[in-house]
């Protein structure tokens, strides 16, 4: 099997006042997630690193006004899809409920599908993802790059966030807000002087995954009930488009009916 090699690994779009969306376009939309630079008048912050298969520093660097300036890494949880850049950055912020799986990731690790569970792959056709082939990138970073070489690294956490945490970039000052379900160590990040809602995996337009080691139904009700008390004005979640308040509100109730069968 020949892969071509990409243009360009990682693409941006700027989606809000100071907020860069980063995507892996070549990834497999279930690995595909969201990464968030977030421009600070004393740091930036990189919300999420994606899968780590090529480095996301010195593109982050081309798009920052000053990359001589900090940046803060925040994990919103630690799945591949949004550890793989960690160990690039000096500051590594997660919940620490996860912070022992960020410093040694224990679960997948490879871009083959061989070596996902059936229980995994099943959870996600059952969610409403498409199938995937025997990898999870239809192209490589670079000419000669060997996927079987990938390795999720993982880095010990520098700091914890938990449920009241500040993460202040210095004009800019997102509350932390603990929200398992999908991940025991989940977390969002919450301004209220904007409205704006970082919600990790916990919540984004697309199959919310429930079911699976460290998830917990209950414990997602619970996250739902904080959300909703949120004067949202928009969402940029960890996978899919941003979105509303609205749209907000009909994903909740969507899988709270489910639920409650
Ligand atoms: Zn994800
Ligand atoms: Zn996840």
């Amino acid at each position: 099997m020949t892969l071509p090699v990409a243009d360009t690994w990682f693409t941006a779009s700027r989606i809000a006042e100071g907020v860069t969306l980063i995507l892996e376009p070549h990834v497999h939309v279930l690995e595909q997630a969201n990464m968030f630079l977030v421009e600070g008048a004393e740091r930036d912050m990189i919300l999420d690193t994606g899968m780590g298969i090529a480095p996301l520093a010195p593109f982050l660097d081309t798009l920052r006004p000053d990359p001589a300036k900090d940046i803060i890494c925040v994990s919103s949880h630690t799945h591949i899809d949004h550890i793989g850049g960690v160990h690039e950055f000096a500051t590594r912020l997660v919940h620490p409920l996860e912070a022992e799986e960020m410093a040694a990731p224990s679960g997948l690790n490879s871009l083959f599908r061989r070596d996902m569970p059936d229980r995994l792959l099943q959870t996600f056709l059952d969610a409403g993802y498409p199938p995937i082939g025997e990898l999870l990138i239809d192209a490589l970073p670079h000419a000669g790059y060997d996927p079987e070489s990938y390795v999720l690294r993982g880095a010990p956490a520098t700091g914890l966030l938990d449920e009241g945490d500040v993460v202040d970039l210095g004009d800019r000052r997102f509350h932390v807000l603990h929200l398992p379900g999908h991940s025991p160590g989940g977390i969002g990040l919450w301004e209220p002087a904007s409205g704006t809602l970082f919600g990790g995996d916990a919540i984004y337009d697309g199959p919310l995954i429930y079911e699976g080691p460290g998830m917990s139904i209950p414990a997602y009700r619970q996250t739902f009930a904080k959300l909703r008390q949120l004067d949202v004005r928009i969402v940029h979640g960890g996978h899919d488009p941003s979105f509303g308040p609205e749209r907000m509100a009909e994903i909740i109730e969507e899988y709270e009916e489910r639920w409650d069968g």
